[in-house]
């Protein structure tokens, strides 16, 4: 993960935000590389999931032909869809504070084991990455027990690496920054939604919130795009968008951020028809991230346990992925695919519904004091009349839920790897090459001039002027051949493009590619049409 990380800040992919200022914990900015290929990524999902989808025919799988229309809804909406959501009321993460360290941290995410010497048992915490806990735990007991390393066998250290919550005995801990025992509060609640203001007076009234998923703009269009376009159910609609959330600890690279973005879509369909959609869509969204790359072994489908589901649901799947931060054995959710009932809309309809109401039990709706609902939903009609039966219902919805940023790093680490390639000589040299999917990669060619005379770089920048047009190469004519090579090789480059002495006399130049190493003539005059086939 190290190397990964970086490859991303030194070639340009990820830096952290407002750096020069010492950064802020949780923001990252993209790079002009990273944002190609951060672009790329929403640009194929976009592509795979809305503009290309053909609502004639029945794709594989499918109940049935249906169609994919989009969104760009605002960040910032009325306060009152969070609180009909149940964002306002339910989206908390646990939290504690460190009286000694005053660090805040999130109650499931501080780890420990209990080290025992002589009688004396406590239970060490830290929130060192997973393969070097068991390192730091031993090190911080060793200094709290004042231990010499030559009396290191005094000391044990349990096998079990066990979270806060896991464990009774609060008044034995001590924190990841702490020096003394019991030093921690009890978690506390915590909204993860931002707050800002509306407005120049600024009241609690004024008080508005930064969305934290793009889904609920979806909900509260789905009457204008009923009523504006020809969609009939079933049909989805899809947002890429910015989403945030103010997560307590966020870590390891990209993956928690606090602002990152969402590619999500809410597909609607008639209820007895929306068992069907979910394994359709579970299914169709973790074959898209094989067919872009991530191998199958590296990916897991974890459907939620019955406990997990909430009571409206019938099932909820998480596409997870084996992150190299992550402990072996262990996976990052990448996309959740969720079925969410009718309680969506019909929350926007009636107002916020009991999410905890036992299964089998009517829905309520949550009333305050005067016995009035608590939180007022839209009243407007957010059910869907079947133009051919006439039948009316709320529709049921499926919402597969990703996030690009997750994805990105996701493709960076799979991508990343190192080999051995002979160079000019015949001599093996070690290379780092990014096996991007060709469709992601930030630079789809490079253009070399293989001697800087003879003609060769006036050649190559007139290809380059015109690929340029039709997608983005890059064009390079420092150094060695094989240097050029490997400055491309790491940053994922498909195809490099040289001219040499063939290409004065034939008008051909080869094309060398990145995973196979293989070159090919091909004519000038073909490249277009051959680099998109190949890029396809
Ligand atoms: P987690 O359990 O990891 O916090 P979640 O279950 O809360 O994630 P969802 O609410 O299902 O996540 O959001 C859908 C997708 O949005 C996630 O699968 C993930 O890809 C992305 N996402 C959510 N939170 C973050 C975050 N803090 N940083 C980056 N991406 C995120």
């Amino acid at each position: 993960m190290d190397k990964i990380v970086s490859l991303c800040k030194r070639r340009g992919f990820l830096f952290q935000s407002s750096e020069i200022y010492g950064g802020v914990q949780g923001f990252w900015d993209y790079g002009p590389l990273g944002v190609e290929l951060k672009r790329n990524l929403k640009d194929a999902w976009w592509s795979d999931m809305i503009s290309a989808h053909n609502e004639l025919i029945v794709p594989a799988n499918a109940p049935s032909e249906f169609e994919m229309v989009g969104l760009d809804c605002t960040i910032i909406m009325h306060p009152q869809v969070w609180k009909c959501s149940g964002h306002y009321d339910l989206f908390h993460d646990h939290m504690v504070d460190c009286r000694e360290s005053k660090k805040r941290y999130r109650f499931d995410q501080v780890r420990g084991r209990w080290c025992s010497h002589g009688e004396k048992k406590i239970f060490v915490t830290t929130m060192a990455e997973a393969e070097l806990e068991l390192d730091e735990v031993r090190r911080r007991a060793m200094k709290f027990f004042k231990l010499r390393p030559k009396n290191a066998d005094e000391l044990s250290v349990g096998n079990e690496s066990l979270t806060l919550d896991q464990i009774q005995e609060r008044d034995q801990v001590l924190a990841p920054d702490a020096k003394s025992l019991d030093t921690l509060t009890e978690p506390r609640e915590f909204n993860l939604m931002f707050k800002t203001t509306l407005g120049a007076l600024g009241g609690e009234e004024d008080a508005a919130f930064l969305r934290p998923e793009t889904a609920q703009g979806i909900f509260v269009n789905f009457k204008n795009v009923v009523d504006t376009s020809r969609v009939k159910i079933p049909f989805g609609i899809g947002q890429v968008g910015k989403s945030f959330r103010n997560e307590i600890t966020p870590r390891n690279f990209t993956f928690r951020s606090r602002e990152f973005e969402q590619m999500e879509i809410e597909f609607f369909c008639h209820p007895e028809q929306s068992k069907q959609w979910y394994q359709y869509w579970r299914d169709r969204r973790m074959n898209w991230y094989t067919s872009m790359g991530l191998s199958s072994e590296s990916l897991i489908m974890r459907e939620h346990h019955q406990e997990e589901l909430a009571h409206y649901s019938i099932g909820t799947a998480d596409i997870e992925y084996a992150f190299p931060f992550l402990p072996a054995g262990e996976y990052g959710e990448l996309e959740g695919i969720a079925h969410r009932g009718d309680f969506d809309l019909r929350s926007h309809m009636e107002g916020k519904l009991d999410p905890n109401s036992p299964e089998g039990q009517p829905m309520q709706v949550e009333l305050n004091e005067n016995g009035k609902p608590k939180h007022k939903g839209s009243g407007k009609d957010l059910s869907y009349r079947d133009p051919v039966t006439n039948e009316r219902f709320v529709p049921h919805v499926i919402e597969p839920s990703a996030g690009a940023d997750r994805a990105a790093l996701a493709f960076i680490c799979e991508a990343y790897s190192e080999d051995k390639v002979a160079d000019d000589k015949g001599d093996l040299q070690e290379r780092t090459v990014m096996k991007l999917n060709p469709r992601l990669a930030p630079i789809k060619a490079a253009i070399f001039p293989l001697v800087k005379k003879d003609g060769m770089p006036e050649i190559a920048k007139e290809m380059y002027s015109e690929l340029k047009k039709h997608m983005n190469v890059y064009y390079d004519d420092k150094g060695a051949v094989g240097k050029r090579y490997r400055r491309q090789d790491e940053v994922g480059t498909p195809y490099c493009i040289t001219v040499d002495t063939d290409t004065l006399s034939d008008n051909t130049v080869t094309i060398r590619d990145r995973d196979s190493l293989e070159q090919v003539r091909v004519k000038i005059d073909d490249l277009v049409g051959e680099l998109n086939q190949r890029l396809r």
